[in-house]
């Protein structure tokens, strides 16, 4: 339902949940965050019911970080619960997504990951891209990504963290909408409403359909699904908040 990404330098989880909130009017039945850390790890949070306790969960356990990814889910496949909520997790640890929209090819994807003795944790669709992922990563998250997204069939907006690449923050899109911000000098933002950033920052891409964007603290970069470089416009809004 509602996704937001974050690389920079601020407390990324401070960012993540006030564009959480600018989102909660679309509706959503659990919420969760995720961040980035130096030492290879990622930690996350979630929570079912209202972004409320989300923030309550992390007063009792703080997510620290300046990289980091978060959603509100509206449940298509799985029950609104807490292992379903987003970030859905890799079988290693190392790969979370939030995603919007849904996979059409999900159930095929997971019996093979199945077979291949992948135990799944959740009943959402979006769990066998985090796998996929996994399964991929040869020391390299883009082509990792780009690789996962050419199975894929059906709709996403996905934000993707990768443990052992802590200081990239990846986007991708098809049939759902998503914005790459553009903040203050090594800072990007990623949301699928751009009402979520706003606070931060008027400079924005709207990505299209098969673009994957890497964004890292030096830049970043736009590029379809099938690897091709390409350049988006940097638009300015005009928001009224
Ligand atoms: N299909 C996914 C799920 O049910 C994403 C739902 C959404 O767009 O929030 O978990």
């Amino acid at each position: 339902c509602g996704i937001v990404g974050y690389i920079g330098n601020r407390d990324a989880v401070s960012v993540l949940l006030n564009g959480l909130k600018r989102l909660e009017y679309r509706g959503y039945d659990s919420s969760g965050v995720a961040v980035a850390h130096e030492n290879h790890q990622l930690e996350m949070e979630k929570a079912t019911g209202k972004i409320v306790n989300l923030e309550k969960k992390l007063l009792a356990h703080p997510l620290s970080g300046t990289v980091g990814i978060a959603h509100t889910r509206w449940a298509t496949h799985g029950i609104p619960s807490e292992k379903n909520a987003h970030p859905q997790v890799s079988y290693d640890g190392k790969i979370m997504v939030v995603h919007n929209g849904i996979i059409e090819n999900y159930a095929q994807i997971k019996s093979r990951l199945e077979a291949d003795g992948v135990q799944f944790q959740s009943d959402t669709d979006t769990e066998v891209v985090a796998h996929l992922i996994a399964k991929l990563y040869r020391g390299d998250i883009k082509s990792a990504v780009l690789d996962a997204l050419k199975k894929l069939e059906g709709t996403f907006g996905l934000a993707i963290l990768c443990a052992d690449e802590p200081d990239v923050l990846i986007g991708a899109r098809r049939g759902s909408p998503l914005v790459l911000g553009l903040g203050d000098q090594g800072e990007y933002f990623l949301a699928s409403d751009v009402s979520a950033i706003v606070d931060y920052t008027q400079k924005v891409v709207y990505l299209d359909d098969n673009d994957v964007v890497i964004a890292k603290r030096s830049g970043y970069e736009i590029v379809t699904v099938s690897s091709r470089t390409v350049n988006r416009s940097v638009e300015e809004i005009d928001f009224d908040a």
